[in-house]
């Protein structure tokens, strides 16, 4: 039997209309006028405790009430990971979620209206291949799923000094405020160096974060009382030129004083490179990898922010040199670049110089891109681009640690390429220690485990360079003391222990003893 079938033959009918078209917007942050400044907190993060308490002087010394986010803690993960899309990496989840539950605290204690009114957020931006670029992009993501739309979030470009008043007019982004950044920056990098090179060789433990403390805190008050040198040209001169903070260092260095160390501590040294925001990073993030280093009996070399800001200027400068550049006078702004970047390392090193040079220098960024040649292209940009291979090899062939500890974010691009072109560099160098940790931020055990395995090799270099070292000089741990209790000089933190040729302190400071100050064999 056959079916009937009716065809319904107004078409016109069936069709129902569209859904307007919703197109995308992308976020625009409220205006934050002159007028809010004095009730108005700046919100920012992402370095270290150190950093940022330096960054709040240089901040409040502008009239700015400003605050830091509270460290990253492990519930900042499945903060950002309910509200953001699935594939961000790890720092922009971590960074993300920081936000979030802080806003979250305080709408539950002020409701939304305030917190809006109340908080304004201050972040870096920039224009990558990587996420970087899209930070804000997630940021704005949470802020909709918490029905914060209306917060405000301001972008602080990394290449500019001076960007003018931002969307009303109540944050300026002129000279003296990214010069206190900077300067806080440099100043944050050095004490931090200072820390690291004396923590693992103190004597009385816990003294060396009692005297970082009181440092922080006073080089705090110098930032809050930076003297008003103008808007203009006249800061930057008196920046670049003023003993101001050379001065303050050198009081910070007279506190480091007081530290006693023993430097006959066998410790392997570790130098961490990675991606910015992770390898910076000082907590939960990482799985507190740094501190969890030193309690294995390590040496950390931590990674200065400047060595960042410093890239930054490179390329620039290369593009000028490879004429891909579209300014009419190519010439001449490679020449500036060239004078700014080296104001720049003699800033830092006028830095370095006032706590008696422990912090390390600055690399080369030309040595770091010739090293990375072979193996990764300089202009390929995203994350740290071709540094991530260049400050492995630098570490390497100046003998400046024992192995690298990589710190890669799961789902990092830029990062993903680096360690492929390591392994081809292993491959070159198989004696280099490296040890690439994906960091997940929820699976600590096997990241510490597998760091774990490399440190172990390292440990035994540092151990054998050392009794090598005891072995050429005649030396004994036993005469080293006695010898020091008449030179107490030498268990300062203080004291500079010159590089002799080998990766650990340990070596250096009994070979530097047996070749300059003259310590003979009984
Ligand atoms: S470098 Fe990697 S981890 Fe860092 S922002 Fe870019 S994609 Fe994310």
């Amino acid at each position: 039997m056959g079916q009937l079938v009716t065809i319904d033959t107004n078409l016109d009918a069936n069709i129902s209309a569209p859904p307007p078209v919703k197109h995308y917007q992308a976020y625009r942050p409220k205006p934050f006028t002159r007028e809010q400044r004095e009730e108005t907190t700046l919100l920012f993060g992402g370095l270290t405790w150190k950093h940022e308490r330096l960054m709040q002087g240089a901040l409040h010394n502008l009239k700015y009430k400003a605050e830091p986010l509270p460290n990253i803690a492990r519930e900042d993960l499945d903060a950002g990971k309910e509200l953001i899309d699935v594939g961000a990496c790890c720092p922009t989840i971590f960074t993300t979620g920081s936000l979030v539950n802080f806003l979250k605290k305080e709408v539950a204690q002020h409701g939304k209206d305030e917190v809006n009114k109340k908080y304004v957020y201050l972040t870096a931006g920039a224009c990558g291949p990587c996420r970087f670029g899209q930070y804000h992009e997630s940021y704005a993501m949470a802020l909709d799923g918490l029905g914060l739309r209306d917060f405000r979030l301001f972008l602080l470009a990394q290449d500019e000094l001076d960007q003018g008043a931002t969307g009303g007019g109540g944050l300026e982004i002129n000279m003296p405020l990214s010069l206190g950044l900077i300067w806080s920056i440099l100043c944050g990098d050095v004490i931090t160096d200072m820390e690291y090179a004396t923590r693992p060789y103190e004597v009385n433990r816990g003294q060396t974060d009692a005297v970082l403390k009181d440092c922080v805190e006073y080089m705090y008050k110098v930032f809050v009382d930076r003297p008003d040198h103008g808007k203009k040209l006249g800061t930057l001169a008196w920046h670049l030129t003023t003993n101001y903070f050379t001065k303050a260092l050198r009081e910070v260095r007279k506190k480091f004083d007081a530290i006693e160390v023993d430097r006959t501590r066998v410790k392997a040294r570790v130098k961490i490179t990675g991606e910015f925001w992770l390898q910076t990073h000082e907590g939960e993030g990482n799985y507190n990898i740094k501190q969890w280093l030193e309690q294995e009996d390590s040496e950390v070399t931590p990674p200065p922010v400047a060595v960042w800001l410093h890239y930054l200027m490179h390329p620039v400068i290369r593009k000028l040199e490879h004429r891909h550049s579209t300014s009419k006078h190519p010439k001449r702004d490679d020449l500036v670049l060239q004078v700014l970047e080296r104001i720049y390392v003699g800033t830092y090193n006028r830095f370095r110089k006032a706590l008696g040079n422990i912090p390390n220098e600055l690399p080369d960024q030309v040595e770091l891109k010739d090293l990375a040649e072979p193996f990764y292209h300089f202009e390929l940009r995203g994350g740290e681009g071709h540094m991530l291979i260049g400050k492995a090899l630098y570490a390497y062939h100046h003998k400046k640690a024992h192995m690298i500890c990589e710190l890669s974010p799961y789902s990092c691009m830029p990062n993903t390429m680096s360690i492929g072109s390591m392994a081809n560099v292993v491959g070159k160098y198989p004696d280099l220690l490296y040890a690439p940790i994906e960091v997940k931020g929820d699976a600590e055990v096997h990241a510490l485990s597998r760091c774990q395995m490399i440190l172990t090799e390292a440990k035994k270099r540092a151990q054998a360079e050392f009794e090598e070292v005891l072995k050429k000089t005649g030396l004994t741990v036993e005469a080293i003391h006695e010898y020091e209790k008449h030179h107490p000089e030498l268990r300062r933190a203080t004291y500079k222990v010159p590089h002799k040729g080998y990766s650990g302190t340990s070596a250096n400071y009994v070979l530097h003893l047996a070749q300059d100050r003259g310590l003979a064999r009984a």
